[in-house]
C-alpha cells in the first residue's frame, strides 16, 4: 500500500522499480519508446484479477522521467480498487504519455502508442485522461479495439467527463448529507479547484442548486469563460485552503491534500474528481479524521467516468450509466458510516471493501 509521496531525488536512492513504495505490487510495466514520433510512454498494469487493466492515458510535462514513473504507478493502483469498489469486472491500469498535450501530441504519436496498446493483446484497455480527447481515442480505436472513451457517432459512450461530475456530485452530496444533516446543496460555499472537463460539470450541477461556488484554475481564459457561464465566482486570493468554506471539491491534479495544505484547510466535507488527493493516504487520511473533516474517497466518487466506459464494453445504455453511477450516493453513505463504527479512514474504508472483493475472486481461482 502506498504511504507516502517520494521526491524523484529520494526514489533514485532506491531500488528503481520494485523496490519504489509506489510499484505496489504491479504485474507489469511496459515502457514505449518510438525516436520517429518521439513518443515515450509508460503502461501500468497494476491488477488483472477482476479483469483486463483499463484506465486512461495522461499526456502531461513531467519535471522527470521518475516522477512520470510515480504517476502512472500511483494511478493505475488506483484504478485497481475504483474498479473493485464499483462492482466492475475489470482491472486497474494506467498509461502516462511523457510531453506537453498542447504542442507535442501528434496523430504519429498516437497511433505508435495505440500499436504498444495493441501489443498488449487485450491486457491493458486505454481510455481518456488529462491531456486526452474522445478524438484521441477514436485514433487509437484505428488500430486497436483495447481503447474506450471513443466519440458516440463511432459507436462508444462518449466523454466520460459529464459522467465523472456526475458521480462526484453524488458523492458530494451523501458527504454533505453525513456531514451536515441534510444533502442540498444550496447556499453552500463550495470550492471547485480545477475547472476542466470535470470541474466545469461539477460547477453546473452545483450552481444549478443554488450553491455558492467559487473557481480556481491555472487557465485565466477559462476561468473567465465558466464564470460567465454559470455566474461562480472567481477565486482572487493567494491561498484558498485557508478560506472558509464548506466543500472543498479538488478537481485539478491529485496530492493537494498534502503536509502544506492539511493544517490550513477549513473546509468540513473535501469531495472532488481528482486522483490521489492525499499525498499520503495513511497519514493525511488520519488527519482529516482528527480533524473532523469528512472526505469522501477519490476513487470511489470519481467512478462515474469508468461506469461509462465500462458500457463499451459490457453493452449497456445511459439509462444503467446514470443508475450505476447515482448509486455512488449509497455507496458513499455506507463508507463513511463504516469509517465512523470501525473508527478508520473513509480511504481505509473503501480500501478494504475494494480489497476484499478482488481477494475473493482470488480465492475462486
Ligand atoms: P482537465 O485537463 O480537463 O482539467 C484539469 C483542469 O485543472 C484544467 O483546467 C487545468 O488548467 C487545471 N489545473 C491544473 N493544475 C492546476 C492547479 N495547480 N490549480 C488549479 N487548476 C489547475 O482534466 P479533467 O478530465 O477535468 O480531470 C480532472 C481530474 O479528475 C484529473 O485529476 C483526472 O485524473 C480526474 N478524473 C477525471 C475523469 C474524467 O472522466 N475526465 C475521471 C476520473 C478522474
Amino acid at each position: 500500500m502506498i504511504t507516502e509521496v517520494i521526491s524523484s531525488k529520494e526514489l533514485k536512492k532506491m531500488d528503481p522499480v520494485f523496490g519504489q513504495a509506489s510499484f505496489d505490487n504491479h504485474e507489469q510495466i511496459v515502457f514505449c519508446n518510438d525516436k520517429d514520433t518521439g513518443l515515450r510512454a509508460i503502461i501500468g498494469i497494476h491488477n488483472t484479477v477482476l479483469g483486463p487493466a483499463l484506465g486512461g492515458t495522461r499526456m502531461w510535462q513531467y519535471a522527470s522521467e521518475w516522477d512520470a514513473l510515480n504517476d502512472v504507478l500511483r494511478l493505475s493502483r488506483g484504478m485497481t480498487y475504483k474498479s473493485a469498489i464499483t462492482g466492475l469486472n475489470l482491472g486497474g491500469g494506467k498509461a502516462v504519455i511523457l510531453g506537453d498535450a498542447k504542442t507535442q501530441k501528434t496523430p504519429e504519436l498516437m497511433l505508435r502508442f495505440a500499436h504498444f496498446v495493441h501489443s498488449l493483446g487485450g491486457k491493458y484497455i486505454t481510455a481518456e485522461d488529462v491531456g486526452m480527447e474522445t478524438a484521441d481515442m477514436d485514433l487509437v480505436r484505428s488500430i486497436t479495439p483495447y481503447v474506450t472513451g471513443i466519440s458516440e457517432s463511432n459507436g462508444g459512450a462518449g466523454n466520460p467527463s459529464p459522467i465523472t461530475a456526475y458521480g462526484v456530485f453524488m458523492g458530494m452530496k451523501a458527504a454533505a448529507k453525513y456531514s451536515f444533516g441534510s444533502d442540498v446543496l444550496e447556499d453552500k460555499v463550495v470550492y471547485v479547484q480545477g475547472i476542466g472537463n470535470v470541474g466545469e460539470a461539477l460547477v453546473e450541477h452545483l450552481t444549478n442548486e443554488g450553491a455558492k461556488v467559487y473557481i480556481d484554475d491555472i487557465n485565466r481564459e477559462r476561468l473567465e469563460w465558466v464564470r460567465d457561464k454559470y455566474h461562480a465566482t472567481i477565486y482572487e486570493g493567494p491561498n484558498m485552503y485557508s478560506e472558509a468554506m464548506d466543500i472543498y471539491a479538488p478537481c485539478a491534479l491529485g496530492a493537494t491534500i498534502n503536509d502544506t495544505t492539511i493544517g490550513q484547510l477549513k473546509a468540513k466535507v473535501i469531495a472532488g474528481a481528482a486522483n490521489n488527493q492525499l499525498a499520503d493516504e495513511k497519514k493525511h487520511g488520519k488527519l482529516l479524521l482528527e480533524r473532523g473533516i469528512v472526505y469522501a474517497p477519490d476513487f470511489l466518487i470519481n467512478a462515474g467516468g469508468i461506469i461509462n466506459v465500462y458500457a463499451e464494453l459490457e453493452n449497456y445504455g445511459k439509462k444503467e450509466i446514470i443508475r450505476k453511477t447515482e448509486n455512488i450516493y449509497n455507496t458513499t453513505l455506507e463508507i463513511l458510516a463504516k469509517a465512523e463504527a470501525q473508527h478508520i479512514t473513509t480511504h481505509q474504508a473503501a480500501f478494504e471493501i475494494a480489497q476484499a472483493r478482488i481477494d475473493a475472486r482470488k480465492n475462486e481461482g
